[in-house]
């Protein structure tokens, strides 16, 4: 079956590291490949699918969005765009959106955001400053702001101007940042998704907003992967209590159309004029549908106190499950964004748990990433644990 899979591909180019199943449908939380084979679907797509697949509630939106009209331009107005603005900005506390495809394009234009927003202000070579660990896209931006050297080395030189610092380290930002009248901009994702699951703590988030506030630097939120209801929340900084000046948006946000958003307010919101920027795909009405529809049904499901629920239910069980393992090292995540890191590498276990009929991932070597859809039940997460157990405990046992 191996070769049947891998010899199917022969014109695509090679640039995943690819399990060798093909899946072929899907309903709620569950998937099913080409011969048949179930599988609990603990991955979402990498975030992607909140509703899980086949919702009895997107699909025919969808169908009866594709029947009328699914792309024009944006030469002319797309009514959708400002339903959906509306609904990201009321549920973010922010004012104005741009849309646009993926997750890296959001980010691009929030860096160009940045950037314009300091050459505005006279600074001529303005400077960003991105995390260890952090993940922001694969353009040749992005991935500059990206801190992995698998992400960014072979592509020659790199785009200037992101300073990199330790997440959670407040006095060593100060002390990288003192001084340097070309900081723009904080960019930081609230949990690093493919960085290993690192949350940034609640108290550093507010430090950073007030050091932000008083430099006249705009604070860039990176929720592709832990926005859009993900940590039980709409979006993940807003456990801290605090707003962002520009967030990007994309992975959960069309429940598998794809779709980004950037979202800003006040000074950020006011950046980009006609001209500045754009997107041929960017906000057409299909998925601009998909949005609108996701954050509908989200709420209408009331998925966001779920996600905690399950998610505090579903960690509490992989603890009580794993906890006593010699190579454990914690369960950790807020939500349904969870992380399991181990002693030992492990992405071996992506290939095993799919053998097991389960679908997941593994960030940064060591850590298993469960990022289910929203609507997963409590008795869907207890199979999850008991697929997973016998995985991790063969994993540290080799
Ligand atoms: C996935 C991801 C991106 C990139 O999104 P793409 O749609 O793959 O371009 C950027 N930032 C974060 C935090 C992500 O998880």
């Amino acid at each position: 079956m191996t070769a049947h899979i891998e010899a199917a591909s022969p014109h695509v180019m090679p640039t995943y590291g690819r399990v060798p199943i093909a899946l072929e449908r899907g309903q709620g939380c569950r998937v099913w490949d080409v011969n048949g084979k179930e599988y609990l679907d603990a991955l979402g797509g990498i975030a992607v699918n909140t509703l899980g697949h086949n919702h009895p509630k997107l699909v025919p939106a969808l169908q009866a969005q594709i029947a009328q009209l699914i792309h024009v331009s944006n030469y002319y107005h797309v009514p959708g765009q400002e339903t959906l603005a509306q609904m990201l900005t009321e549920r973010s506390a922010m004012t104005n959106v741009f849309f646009c495809n993926t997750g890296l394009e959001a980010n691009e234009a929030a860096i160009k955001i940045a950037r314009k927003y300091g050459v505005d202000k006279g600074i001529e070579k303005p400077e960003i400053v991105v995390y260890d660990h952090a993940f922001h896209g694969r353009s040749i931006a992005t991935m500059s702001a990206t801190a992995n050297p698998k992400v960014r080395n072979g592509f020659g030189a790199l785009l200037g101007g992101f300073n990199r610092v330790s997440p959670n380290d407040y006095e060593a930002l100060v002390e990288a940042t003192e001084g340097n009248p070309n900081i723009v901009a904080i960019m930081m994702e609230p949990i690093q998704g493919e960085g290993g699951l690192h949350p940034m703590r609640v108290d550093y988030l507010q430090k950073v907003r007030a050091l932000c506030d008083a430099k006249g630097w705009l604070l860039i939120m990176d929720e592709v992967q832990a926005g859009m209801g993900r940590t039980g929340k709409w979006f993940a900084h807003q456990w801290a209590g605090i707003t962002p000046d520009v967030m990007t948006l994309a992975k959960g946000l069309g429940s598998g159309v794809p779709v980004g958003a950037v979202v800003a307010h006040k000074a950020a919101a006011q950046v980009l004029t006609a001209g500045n920027h754009g997107s041929t795909f960017g906000g057409n009405p299909l998925a601009m549908r998909a949005g609108v529809e996701t954050i509908r049904i989200m709420e209408e499901d009331g998925l966001l106190a779920h996600a905690t629920e399950v998610g505090d239910y579903l960690k509490q069980q992989l603890q009580a499950a794993l906890g006593g393992i010699e190579g454990f090292v914690e369960v950790r995540g807020q939500g349904l964004m969870i992380g399991v890191e181990l002693t030992k590498p492990c992405g071996a276990l992506i290939g095993q748990a799919a053998e097991a009929g389960l679908l997941l991932s593994v960030t940064s070597d060591t850590v298993i990433r469960l990022v289910p859809p929203l609507i997963i039940s409590k008795q869907e997460a207890d199979e999850v644990v008991a697929r997973l157990k016998p995985l991790v405990q063969t994993v540290l046992a080799a």
